[in-house]
């Protein structure tokens, strides 16, 4: 949907702004500028479309030099390609809890935010139309100023009862799986990494949301570094799949290339901060397979309701929030006559306090280094507290665990150059430009200072779109 340029002829002119990467973070800040700026986005992958994706699987992911610490197997999951994680996410899309905005200040944990929800709030509500959200039923806990662009998919059997049992808990799960709009409606057949119909909100299939004139696309060209003189962003250098490198010059640079990829880039643009490259982090998730006394599945699309019993509360000063999702597909099936759908399957998933000692770091050949030292004594309390207690929000019997798998990932990468109004504690500011560097926004995930139980991609793109208005 771009008009394209290669590297050189990229570099024989300036440009207003050079974007790196082209996934969420990237396009929302895109998405976020006014007219008439010449934008030069830089993605490091190629161009895969939608067909030759399903035909030959080509989906080129990151391998990270990792060193786990933790006791449990870790993976974080990075897709180099145009579109990034877009081609792959299941299109998850809560709102941040307001509460998740205050966790400092009202539990003494992690970091504070230099945002809050009512802040965020009208960038929610228009990234919710661009990606043709379908959701409903959350008003009360979360505010809204627009309602919801498409009606909530249908509940499974079970969800349907636990709505009716604690209407306070339980809610329709909001999903970028479309249900109405322009894209195939979601079937609910639950393949969603690649979704064969095309239901769920891609760059890919949504390009046209975001694509001007002035805006010229190079693919091929790895952001290594930010040129810094004096403080101030002059542009980018890049490399190409022979190793070449080469300057670009704008008079303004954001980085989109995720939590890891944007902390590498700034270590090697000479950015010294504290906090630059720590506190990598993701929540911790568990997944279960319930044998319950009432029917299941039969809902419209993979994922079907949220619970939000053990969520905000007291508790969050020594034990994490946790959020409840429920999968109506895949559906496993119960191996008895007549019982055939009595069966749940939930992710427990907890919030995490960013540690310090989870890093990216560069390694002497200049390469990506990942330290995990595992997940906290506090996100494993939290789970710990929403397994005890499932059966008091659920309105029949639990009558057997049938499985417990404690995940390798939430596939969710976030921490590593941390947002706050606060320069000494934090790398970016309100609107994700770097304290102390002039005309470097760091975008995404890495901006967070805690680590909400909920998906992060509608907030990160809320605050890309905040900051490319700001410009
Ligand atoms: C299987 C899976 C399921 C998921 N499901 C959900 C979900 O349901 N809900 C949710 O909220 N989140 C989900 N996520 C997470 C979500 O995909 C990420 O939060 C989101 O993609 C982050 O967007 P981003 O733009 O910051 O980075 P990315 O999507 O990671 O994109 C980074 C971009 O930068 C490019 N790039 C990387 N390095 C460079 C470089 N040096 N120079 C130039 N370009 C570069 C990449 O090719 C890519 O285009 C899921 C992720 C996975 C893997
Ligand atoms: S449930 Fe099926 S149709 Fe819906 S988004 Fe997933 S793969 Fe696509």
């Amino acid at each position: 949907v771009f008009e394209t340029t290669d590297i050189q002829s990229a570099a024989s002119r300036t440009w207003d702004v050079i974007v790196a990467g082209s996934s969420f973070s990237a396009m929302f800040f895109l998405g976020g500028l006014r007219s008439g700026l010449r934008v030069l986005v830089v993605e490091k992958g190629q161009v895969i479309d939608h067909d030759t994706q399903l035909s030959t699987r080509t989906r080129p992911q990151e391998v990270f030099a990792h060193e786990n610490l933790s006791d449990h197997p870790k993976e974080w999951v990075a897709h180099t390609m145009f579109g990034g994680n877009s081609n792959c996410w299941w299109g998850q899309v809560p709102r941040f809890h307001p509460s998740d905005f205050r966790l400092f200040e009202d539990h003494g944990r992690a970091a504070p935010w230099p945002v809050d929800y009512a802040m965020l709030e009208p960038f929610y509500a228009e990234v919710e139309q661009v990606m043709e959200v379908a959701g409903g039923g959350t008003e009360e806990v979360f505010p809204r100023s627009a309602p919801y662009p498409h009606p909530p998919h249908a509940l499974s059997l079970t969800d349907k009862a636990c709505v009716a049992y604690r209407p306070d808990l339980w809610f329709p799960a909001p999903s970028a799986r479309s249900n109405g709009g322009n894209r195939a409606t979601c079937c609910a057949n639950g393949v969603c990494r690649l979704c064969p119909v095309d239901a769920k909100f891609t760059i890919l299939n949504s390009g046209k949301a975001f694509t001007r004139p002035d805006v010229t696309l190079v693919s091929g060209a790895e952001v290594v570094a930010v040129d810094i003189e004096g403080e101030v962003a002059k542009g980018v250098v890049v490399r190409d799949s022979a190793g070449r490198e080469t300057a670009l010059r704008a008079d303004l640079v954001a980085l989109g290339t995720n939590a890891i990829g944007n902390a590498a880039i700034l270590l090697r643009s000479g950015v010294a901060h504290p906090a630059l490259g720590r506190y990598l982090h993701e929540q911790a998730s568990v997944a279960l397979v319930l044998d319950v006394a009432h029917k299941g599945y039969f809902g419209g699309t993979s994922i079907t309701a949220h619970c939000y019993g053990f969520y905000d509360g007291p508790h969050r000063s020594e034990a994490a929030a946790v959020l409840i999702e429920t999968l109506n597909a895949p559906a496993t099936v119960r191996p008895e006559r007549g019982r055939w759908t009595d069966r749940m399957q939930v992710k427990l998933i907890a919030e995490e306090i960013p540690a310090a000692e989870n890093t990216v770091t560069i390694d002497g050949a200049d390469d990506i280094q990942l330290t995990w030292t595992g997940h906290s004594v506090y996100s494993r309390a939290g789970l710990t507290r929403a397994e005890a207690g499932l059966a008091e929000v659920l309105p029949f019997e639990i009558e057997d665990v049938v499985s417990r798998v404690v995940n390798t990932t939430e596939a969710h990468i976030q921490g590593t150059h941390r947002m706050g109004a606060d320069p000494a504690s934090s790398v970016v500011d309100g609107v994700m430009a770097l304290h102390g560097v002039s005309n470097l926004f760091a975008l995404g995930s890495g901006a967070f200072p805690t680590c909400s139980p909920a998906n992060p991609t509608l907030t990160l793109s809320a605050l890309a779109l905040r900051a490319g208005r700001s410009v």
